[in-house]
C-alpha cells in the first residue's frame, strides 16, 4: 500500500517539510499555552498553509468554513449566500464546482466575495485548471480526476499561484481499491488519504490540508486520530452527512469537539441541512465549549424547577439573540429565581435572576441592581452590552 513520504516520523527525509514541522511546533506549544485552556493538551504541531489570507495550521486560530448551497454558475443567489456566511462569521466558504459554467463563473464570484473562495471540484481536472486561475484553494481528490499528468498539471497550476488542495477523503466515496480491501472503515480513509497525499507529493506539492469524514462520529473521529501522527499537514474536521440541526449539533459536538480537545483540527465546517447561519453558529459554539476559542458569549441558565418566577425559555432566547454580536469573552447567567442566584452568578461576569414579579442584575458576583420584571430585561442588556466594553477596553 502506498505510503506519504512527508510524514512527521520521516520528516527530515523532507527538509521543506522538516523545517515548516518544527517551525510550526513550535509556534504551536507557544499558541497552545498562551491562546487555549491550561487543562487541554496543545495542539498537534502542523504545517501552516494559507487559503487566501487566512492561515491554517500551526499557530494560527481554528477557522470556521461552510458551503454555498446555491448553483455556482447563478452568481447573485451565490453571492448572497458568501455575504450571509461572512456575516454570520464564516472564515472561509467553499463552492460546488459542477460543471464548466460553474468553473467560469469563479473568476467573477473570487472578485466580489468577501471571503477566501474554495472550489469543491470532482473528477474534472480541467475544471481545477481553470477554478486554480481565481480561487484561493481546491478541493479535489488527486486519485479521483485520471492519469498522472493530470494530476501533475493540478499541482502545477497550484503551484504557480500558491493556492493550497484540500484532500477530502470521504467514508462513502473511497477509491475502489481501498474500498475492496478495508470496505468504508478509518483505516481504508486513512489509507486513501495516504495514497492522494504521496500523489501530490510526488510532483513536489506539499501545500496541502486533509478532511476524513464519516457520516458517523466513530469513523470520524478514528480515521482523524489514526492519520494525525502519520502526516504533519494541517486538518479540516467535519461529519459528513450530518443531518439536521439535531443530529448534526449532537454528531459535531462529539466528534469535532473530541478532537478539538485532543488537540486535532485547524478548521472546520459543521454540516447541517438547514439554514447556512446554524453552521457557523453551531461550529463558533464548539470551538468555545471545546476550550480553542476563547472568543464570544458563553451564556448559563438555570435547567428550572418548581421556584421559578419567570417564563425563562422566552428570556434566555431574547438575551441570547440581543448579545449575539459582542465578541468579548463573558459568562452571563440567566437564573429563574433568587434562591441560588448570588452563589450560582459567583462564576459568572453578569448575571439577572428574577423573583416575584422583580429581579436583580448581579454584576461580578455583586447585586447592582434591583429593578420591577417590566424593565429587567432591557437594563440588563445594557449592562452586559457596558461590561463587554470595560472588559475590551482593559484587556
Ligand atoms: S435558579 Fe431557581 S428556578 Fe432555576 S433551577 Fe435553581 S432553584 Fe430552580
Amino acid at each position: 500500500m502506498p505510503k506519504s513520504n512527508n510524514t512527521s516520523k520521516t520528516s527530515d527525509k523532507n527538509p521543506k517539510t522538516s523545517t515548516a514541522t518544527k517551525e510550526s511546533t513550535k509556534k504551536s506549544a507557544k499558541s497552545a499555552t498562551s491562546t487555549t485552556s491550561a487543562t487541554l493538551p496543545p495542539r498537534y504541531p502542523t504545517k501552516q498553509i494559507f487559503v487566501g489570507k487566512v492561515a491554517i495550521g500551526g499557530d494560527a486560530p481554528i477557522s470556521v468554513q461552510s458551503m454555498t448551497f446555491s448553483k455556482t454558475k447563478d452568481i447573485q443567489a451565490t453571492k448572497e449566500q458568501i455575504d450571509r456566511l461572512a456575516l454570520a462569521g464564516a472564515d472561509i466558504v467553499r463552492v460546488a464546482v459542477h460543471d464548466l459554467k460553474d468553473a467560469n463563473a469563479l473568476k467573477e464570484l473570487k472578485s466580489i466575495s468577501p471571503l477566501p473562495l474554495v472550489a469543491d471540484i470532482h473528477f474534472r481536472y480541467e475544471y481545477a485548471l481553470i477554478a486554480a486561475e481565481s480561487v484561493d484553494c481546491i478541493r479535489i481528490n488527486p486519485g479521483n480526476i485520471g492519469s498522472k499528468e493530470k494530476i501533475q498539471a493540478v499541482a502545477k497550476a497550484c503551484n504557480e499561484r500558491g493556492i493550497p488542495i484540500r484532500i477530502g477523503v470521504n467514508g462513502g466515496s473511497l477509491e475502489k481499491e481501498f474500498d475492496i480491501k478495508y470496505g468504508a472503515t478509518p483505516t481504508g480513509m486513512v489509507q486513501s488519504a495516504l495514497y492522494n497525499i504521496k500523489l501530490l507529493e510526488d510532483f513536489g506539492f506539499d501545500n496541502i490540508k486533509v478532511s476524513l469524514k464519516a457520516s458517523d462520529t466513530e469513523r470520524t473521529m478514528s480515521a482523524y486520530r489514526q492519520l494525525r501522527p502519520l502526516v504533519c499537514y494541517p486538518f479540516h474536521l467535519g461529519v459528513t452527512e450530518a443531518g439536521t440541526m439535531f443530529h448534526s449539533t449532537i454528531k459535531s459536538s462529539m466528534a469535532l469537539g473530541g478532537l478539538l480537545m485532543e488537540g486535532i483540527g485547524d478548521t472546520m465546517r459543521c454540516s447541517i441541512t438547514g439554514e447556512l447561519e446554524n453552521e457557523i453558529a453551531l461550529a463558533r459554539a464548539i470551538l468555545r465549549y471545546s476550550g480553542r476559542q476563547k472568543q464570544g458569549i458563553t451564556i448559563i441558565s438555570c435547567p428550572t424547577c418548581g421556584r421559578i418566577e419567570a417564563n425563562l425559555v422566552e428570556v434566555v432566547r431574547a438575551v441570547e439573540s440581543r448579545i449575539s454580536h459582542i465578541t468579548t469573552p463573558m459568562q452571563v447567567s440567566v437564573m429563574g429565581c433568587a434562591v441560588n442566584a448570588l452563589g450560582e452568578a459567583k462564576h459568572a461576569d453578569i448575571a439577572i435572576a428574577f423573583g416575584n414579579k422583580s429581579g436583580m442584575i448581579i454584576k461580578k458576583g455583586q447585586i447592582l441592581k434591583k429593578l420591577p420584571e417590566a424593565q429587567l430585561l432591557e437594563e440588563f442588556v445594557a449592562e452586559v452590552e457596558n461590561l463587554a466594553q470595560e472588559m475590551q477596553e482593559a484587556q
